[in-house]
């Protein structure tokens, strides 16, 4: 739609791409390139949507080039490497899929910059299975909402505003008897007061100790008697309450951020929660939910998983997809030496910052980018969901969200630039 002076053009329904909740409601208007979020954005949304577009160059070795340039200098350094690494991975379906082309053709190996904390749920979902809901379900139904180890607001700020204090619901359910309950520590517990003013319950421990937490709730909603009078630091009675709410609860869910556990072993922390959840189904429903997935996390799980059957951590050397979560993750293939080509992928936040590499490294980046070192080559590129159209995955994993064009811009999307290279190859 077009303004009244004519000069500027409203976007409707514009999708956000800056956090795995992909919120679909935004009003952006674009006046000549220049971007501002009307309605429905929260800070991060502004700050990203709201910069201004940088012009940057190409560059081989710190010197400018034509794209062509750039993209043929990649060509050659692909030919002669044999064992390169995509890593990054910052990017949407179409760029995903043109990364596993390229792994495929060159025997590469494949991880994206967040599979520490995706993998800690793969590890739970491999071993034991799992039980998870849907935004559109904990909206709908939840009337008890557990946070362990993450107030659900600091990384994804309109999460309560969509799923939680939701206005409207399928069901007419009373949000206000919605109950909420933090475990864990440093957690911003503001958000959980209901809009009656209702305050959450909070239990404080540290995170690794939310594991001895849940396994002690676990073992009481199994009809064990606990001989500790503390534990973790809390006491029995508040323990033995929750469990006997969550014995109660007609739709309860545990929401976890894995990236957010970031202790050794946090996937048993979140292998104790599925436990538990599968244990309350056999008298009530209750559901995992897991926060994650930024800057494409979920898209490159999904993408890689349909066409590998892997979900990252993948290695084509052998001439088939091999999936290791230990050996090819990427702090692993670079201290080891393994990999002698790098090439980065990071086409949303401009903050991301790529592992310095002593091998040719090959970066695609939003152009605000501020590197630390000097890449090879340089290749900025648009931003999925502003610069181009295209679909990404939400954190629960069962949608693809169409992202929309709502600014024209000179840079190559990544499909485009990997789609070039694999063909020359
Ligand atoms: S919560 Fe996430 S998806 Fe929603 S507007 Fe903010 S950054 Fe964008």
């Amino acid at each position: 739609m077009i303004d009244k002076n004519n000069v500027a053009r409203i976007h409707r329904n514009v999708t956000c791409p800056f956090c795995s909740l992909l919120c679909d409601d935004l009003v952006v208007k674009n006046k000549t390139g220049q971007l501002k979020v009307l309605s429905n954005g929260c800070s991060i949304a502004k700050s990203q949507f709201e910069q201004t577009q940088l012009p940057v160059k190409p560059g081989i070795n710190g010197k400018e080039v034509t794209l062509d340039d750039a993209i043929n200098h990649v060509i050659n350094i692909f030919r002669k490497s044999r064992q390169p690494l995509i890593a990054g991975l910052g990017t949407d379906v179409a760029g995903m899929r043109a990364v596993m082309e390229l792994a495929d053709k060159t025997g590469a190996i494949v991880d994206h910059m967040y599979s520490d904390g995706a993998m800690r749920n793969i590890k739970v979902m491999q071993d034991h299975g799992w039980m998870m809901t849907t935004m559109a379900e904990i909206k709908n139904r939840a009337d008890l909402i557990i946070f362990a180890g993450t107030d659900g607001i600091t990384n994804y700020p309109r999460f309560y505003e969509r799923v939680i204090w939701n206005k409207n619901s399928l069901f007419n359910i009373d949000i206000k008897q919605r109950e909420i309950v933090y475990i864990g520590d440093h957690l911003n517990t503001s958000a959980g007061k209901n809009p009656s003013g209702r305050l959450p319950t909070s239990i404080n421990c540290k995170q690794e100790q939310i594991s001895e937490i849940v396994a002690t709730l676990h073992a009481m909603i199994v009809g064990n008697k606990i001989q500790e009078q503390h534990v973790a630091g809390v006491k029995l009675q508040v323990l033995e309450k929750l469990a006997e709410r969550m014995k109660q609860a007609r739709y309860g869910v545990i929401v976890w951020a894995p990236g957010e556990l970031n202790h050794p072993h946090a996937e048993l922390t979140i292998q104790a929660i599925c436990q538990t959840i599968k244990y309350l189904n056999r008298t009530t429903r209750f559901s995992g939910f897991s926060l994650a997935g930024n800057d494409g996390g979920i898209t490159a799980g999904n993408v890689s998983a349909w066409l590998s059957g892997y979900p990252l951590r993948v290695s084509f050397a052998k001439g088939y997809p091999e999936y290791d979560p230990y050996k090819y993750t990427i702090r692993n293939v670079l201290n080891k030496k393994e990999v002698d080509t790098l090439i980065w992928i990071s086409s949303f936040t401009a903050t991301v910052r790529p592992p310095k590499a002593n091998i040719p490294t090959v970066v695609l980046a939003t152009p605000a980018t501020k590197l630390h070192f000097r890449p090879e080559v340089i290749i900025p590129v648009g931003t999925p969901g502003v610069d181009h159209g295209g679909q990404l995955f939400r954190t629960d994993s069962v949608i693809a969200l169409p992202l929309k064009q709502v600014r024209t811009t000179k840079y190559l999307n990544v499909a485009e630039i990997l789609n070039r290279v694999v063909k020359s190859l």
